[in-house]
């Protein structure tokens, strides 16, 4: 007799790791060339910022975090840091950033799906004139916009542990 298999939070947390390296390996990639910045939208522990930095050499790469406690490796500089609640330094960021960003990262959630899913109905609006035409979004969250497109995940990411989307 085979037994059914639930999914542990170990499971759900490899499985949003392995999709975000996947899902920004594939955004660097597509994005590699172009002329626009990079946003990382929470910094955390920096890990997914030092793999972008790893990873991406022909671009400035501006993080939005409202406190910065990164690992010291995975700190950015400061003139690469913006500072503050992202509800506020986003919009402030339309007039910097005319052109907006050739990739955006967001990783703003935290443990509950449910206020995950409500912050980012809040900060779609915000997020979405700061992409470059052709540009790509990657987030851990479904996100809620008007005139950006869903685009199929890459091999080695799960589906619903990372989005990603572009500005046609
Ligand atoms: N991707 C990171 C990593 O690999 O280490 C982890 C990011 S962590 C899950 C989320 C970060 O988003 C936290 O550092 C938190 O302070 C930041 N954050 C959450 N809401 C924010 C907001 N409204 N404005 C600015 N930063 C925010």
């Amino acid at each position: 007799m085979s037994e059914q298999r639930t999914t542990t939070r170990l499971d759900l947390f490899i499985d949003r790791m392995v999709s975000q390296r996947a899902c920004l390996d594939a955004a660097i990639a597509k994005t590699a060339g172009r002329a626009e910045p990079v946003f990382e939208l929470g910094l955390g522990n920096g890990r997914t910022f030092h793999h972008m930095r790893e990873r991406i050499r022909d671009r400035d790469i501006y993080v939005f975090e409202r406190a910065v406690a990164s690992h010291p490796d995975s700190t950015p500089a400061e003139e690469l840091t913006i500072l503050g609640d992202v509800r506020d330094t986003l919009p402030a960021a339309c007039s910097r950033f005319p052109v907006g960003a050739s990739l955006i990262h967001a990783d703003l959630g935290g443990h509950s799906r449910e206020k995950n899913d409500m912050f980012a109905r809040m900060v779609s609006p915000l997020v979405e004139p700061l992409l470059s035409v052709g540009g790509l979004m990657v987030s851990s969250d479904r996100m809620y916009f008007d005139a950006l497109e869903e685009q199929p995940l890459p091999d080695g990411a799960v589906p619903g542990r990372c989005y990603i989307y572009q500005r046609i």
